[in-house]
């Protein structure tokens, strides 16, 4: 037995994950096919409970929002961060409770704003429009919310520009020098309780240090806000950590960043006299290298360059055509074979983008073979489509040689599934 990478083995020349031989997973479940080792998973969430243990950690749903992994996530004691009515829904039901969900969103509908005070949960403002709509439709029904304001922090963390949130000219959150000002209009409204401050300044960042100069511009804002009388019962610092997707890159842990950010917090709370409670809301880190995306070969071709063609594409893993991400690919049947040629693995969607990885060197290929992609549990499945009329696969959970099914593959009839023919057409 020889470990690739974390929880990922290689027995019999097969890669196995949580103790299940991925040649086998597809023999019985069929291509391509997500799997996810509940195991890894919990650990990663430990993990970072470990590095924070005062702190509340709400899992980013949008990463995977499987509703077996919310369960998961759930009965870890997470929180939730949820971005739609349709994640807030999801977590709700998977039993994360109401008073650890915050709802984000730069552009909520009126809808979403009005589940949100149903349902009781908090509520992340992004802009002093929003706040006005927010007052009024609380005030209608009768209810308080919670809230805090997403701020702008103006950091630039070194990541790729897609997923670089803070910056002045993004499109998220209340800009820096505007925030005090929210928080005074907030004090002024009916139906609205400013409790908490929030930011996300990005994603895969592996350079920590911009973590620091967020908190302390958040800190700032914190005694800027208490002395206008507002009581923040929470600071929430979003979330952001990289992973290592390249074999060979050093990553800081959730421990390097606690010891970053939190002698900040700490020291400016106790300066402040405050005690808001840290909030943290990882949804990479906990999901990414949990998951492995199977997918088979269905053919070779030669042309300029050696092209393997596969069975998934960027309908069920969008990272690399739409953030030029590398992802990590081994041959899951040939998974300790001596890398033989370059290749350039490709998708099967009608579109020159959709290359999974590009001139990897791997052992020899042929049609038939497993090639697995990696550290495909965050916004992986969670951003897949039906594009070219290809039904989205099946995911399961592996865990300690077992294995569940947690998504059905889809079928025909999913691809017209609400599509209504008029009758003049009958
Ligand atoms: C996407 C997102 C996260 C999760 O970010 P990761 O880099 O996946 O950990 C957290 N908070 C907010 C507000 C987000 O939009």
């Amino acid at each position: 037995m020889f470990t690739i990478k974390n929880h990922l083995q290689i027995e019999n020349s097969h890669l196995t994950i949580g103790g299940v031989d991925s040649v086998e997973l597809i023999e019985q479940y069929g291509s391509p096919l997500y799997v996810t080792n509940e195991e890894r998973l919990r650990a990663n969430f430990r993990r970072y409970k470990d590095a924070f243990p005062d702190a509340n950690l709400y899992y980013a749903a949008k990463a995977n929002a499987n509703f077996t992994i919310l369960r998961i996530m759930a009965d870890e004691g997470a929180g939730a961060d949820v971005f739609s009515d349709g994640e807030l829904y999801m977590a709700l039901l998977a039993g994360i409770p109401k008073e650890k969900v915050l709802f984000n969103g730069n552009s909520k509908s009126d809808h979403e704003l009005l589940m949100a005070v149903k349902t009781g949960v908090r509520v992340s403002l992004d802009s002093l429009d929003e706040l006005k709509t927010l007052s009024t439709i609380a005030k209608n029904e009768g209810a308080v919310v919670d809230i805090s304001f997403r701020v702008n922090p103006d950091v630039s963390p070194d990541t790729h520009p897609k997923i670089s949130t803070g910056l002045r000219t993004s499109k998220f959150g209340v800009p820096h020098d505007e925030v005090v000002h929210a928080y005074k209009k907030a004090l002024d409204l009916p139906g609205v309780n400013p409790v908490g401050i929030h930011c996300h300044i990005g994603s895969q960042i592996l350079d920590i240090t911009p973590f620091a100069e967020a908190m302390t511009k958040m800190m700032d804002l914190v005694e800027q806000v208490s002395r206008l009388g507002a009581e923040l019962e929470f600071v929430d610092v979003g979330s952001g950590l990289g992973i290592p997707y390249e074999k060979g890159v050093k990553v800081p842990t959730p421990q390097d960043l606690a010891d970053l950010i939190l002698p900040i917090f700490n020291e400016r709370c106790k300066a402040g006299g405050i005690s808001p409670k840290l909030i943290l809301e990882p949804g990479r880190y906990v999901a990414a290298d949990s998951t492995v995306l199977l997918t088979t070969v269905n053919t070779m071709k030669e042309a300029e360059k050696k092209f393997v063609g596969v069975d998934a594409g960027f309908n069920l893993m969008i990272r690399p055509a739409m953030y030029d991400s590398y992802q990590h690919i081994v041959v899951a049947n040939k998974a300790d074979a001596p890398a033989k040629n370059i290749y350039t693995i490709a998708g099967p969607i009608c579109e020159t983008g959709d290359i999974l990885a590009h001139d990897r060197e791997l052992p020899q290929i042929e049609k038939g073979d497993i090639i697995a992609v990696l550290d495909a549990g965050a916004y992986g499945f969670s951003m897949s489509s039906q594009y070219n009329g290809r039904v989205r696969c099946a995911e399961v959970l592996v865990n300690d040689g077992e294995v569940d099914v947690i998504r059905k593959r889809e079928t025909y009839d999913d691809l017209l599934a609400n599509q209504i023919l008029p009758a003049r057409f009958l």
